[in-house]
């Protein structure tokens, strides 16, 4: 008997896990359909011993003190300030849009105050801001709109950005100043041994057991347990009772050249002529050293994982129905970027999963992230009924016991 089953070994999965068990001396089952825990988060080393990100680049930064000290305890962190460039007119050009984008795309040198009036002359000035056209157009105009926004959220998501919430351009800022970061957050890094031992570590409790290669379909009916904890598709949950929410999907080409460096920065952008909307080469990211490189091009597409909801109007109202559906579950605690259907950062799921964590053991937020209990324990709590995925994980495999050892 286990108090909690829990859906999905990402993010939303893996804090509630460890919380539960860390926190509150709670037995769980966590399971994942993959081979793998870390959900989208996952890093391995590749066959050429260079660590990449599986599921396309993740890059971790929050300005939330809580989620940082909380994460804090089971990676130590590399400092790491994301740069993207974008590559429009044949160049390769700083984004978020800066004083130097401008100056480099149109062959100027004007200084912040001047670049101020230039965006003042192009914008198009909009009284709200509802769609994600809208935010571009009103901040920088529609040349640049269209030169670096158009293309690529149309790619990305199949739709024009006139037809998405204004909430997603609005992730990309607009600088009058040369600071070229993508990110501004307090807190920029990356864990220093990767998520996936990251994720080992936070699992590792001998009240947790963790079932990979595992529908939790396949399961539900067969143990005994008191909550579960959902991170996987809520409209999948349902059986798609009212029709499927749309997500956007990607696939992920990796590749490993015999050069050094392929590229001049950690990501590049591609807005217009490619299929794909970007490139990203690991080792800017994870700072390992290594005379190959791999890089992953990401492909947009509408079959496949789902990995992006899509915010819009229709959508939420749909989700709406779903979320109805899931209020009325009081066994089931739906948590997580396709449960609540949220384009949320890892930083955010992270947040969120501690504050489901306070409701279910009646505690302030503040207190939800502190561990009460030894967290890094050595035990053999990990199953791995089929195989440990692709054999590629960044850690020795751990015991492998069948399902019937833990029920
Ligand atoms: P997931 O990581 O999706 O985990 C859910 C898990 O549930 C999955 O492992 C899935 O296999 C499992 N599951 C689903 N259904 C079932 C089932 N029926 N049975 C068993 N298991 C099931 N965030 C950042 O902060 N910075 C970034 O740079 C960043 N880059 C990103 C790049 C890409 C390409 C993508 C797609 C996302 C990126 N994110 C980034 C977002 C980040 O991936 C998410 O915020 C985070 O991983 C969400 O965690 P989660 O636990 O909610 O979901
Ligand atoms: N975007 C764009 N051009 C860019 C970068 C971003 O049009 O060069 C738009 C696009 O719609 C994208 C959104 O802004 O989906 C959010 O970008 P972000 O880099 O945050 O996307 P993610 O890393 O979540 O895929």
């Amino acid at each position: 008997m286990f108090d909690y089953l829990i859906v999905g070994a990402g993010f939303a999965g893996s804090v509630l896990a460890e919380r539960l068990a860390n926190g509150s001396g709670k037995s769980v089952l966590i399971c994942d359909k993959r081979p793998h825990v870390g959900g989208n988060a996952y890093d391995f080393y590749n066959d050429a011993g260079i660590l990449i990100h599986k599921y396309g680049p993740h890059i971790f930064h929050t300005n939330s003190r809580d989620v940082f000290d909380y994460l804090s305890q089971f990676t130590d962190w590399r400092e790491y300030q994301h740069r993207v460039l974008a590559s429009v007119d044949g160049m390769l050009v700083p984004i978020p849009i800066n004083l130097d984008t401008i100056n480099k795309l149109y062959g100027l040198s004007l200084n912040s105050h001047e670049v101020k009036d230039f965006f003042e002359k192009v914008r198009e000035k909009r009284d709200t801001l509802r769609t994600s056209e809208d935010v571009v157009v009103n901040a920088v105009g529609r040349e640049l709109y269209e030169k670096f926004f158009r293309g690529y959220t149309r790619k990305q998501w199949d739709l024009d950005p006139s037809e998405l919430d204004a909430s997603v351009t609005a992730r990309v800022p607009t600088r009058t100043n040369r600071d070229s970061r993508y990110f501004t957050d307090h807190y920029q890094a990356m864990p220093k041994q990767g998520y996936t031992r990251m994720f080992e570590r936070m699992l590792d409790s001998p009240r947790i057991k963790v079932l990979l290669n595992c529908d939790y379909r396949e399961i539900v009916d067969e143990i005994e347990y008191g909550e579960m904890i959902y991170s996987g598709p809520v409209d999948a949950f349902f059986d798609y009772r009212y029709g499927k929410l749309p997500y956007r999907s990607l696939e992920f080409r990796h590749e490993t050249h015999d050069v050094e460096w392929f590229q001049e920065a950690p990501v590049v952008n591609f807005p217009n002529e490619q299929a794909f909307t970007r490139i990203t080469e690991f080792k800017y990211l994870t700072g390992q050293s290594h005379r190959k490189t791999s890089v992953v091009y990401e492909f947009p597409q509408a079959e496949g994982d789902p990995y992006y909801p899509i915010p819009r109007p229709e959508n939420a109202e749909l989700y709406g129905r779903y979320k109805t559906l899931a209020d009325a579950r009081s066994d089931v605690h739906f948590v997580g970027r396709l449960a609540t259907y949220k384009y949320y950062n890892m930083d955010q799921i992270v947040a969120q999963a501690l504050t489901v964590y306070g409701k279910l053991a009646g505690l302030k937020r503040k207190e939800a992230s502190v561990v009460a209990m030894p967290a890094r324990t050595s035990s053999k709590s990990l199953i791995y009924p089929i195989s440990i995925g692709n054999g590629k994980g960044n850690s020795s495999p751990p015991e492998i016991t069948s399902l019937d050892a833990v029920s």
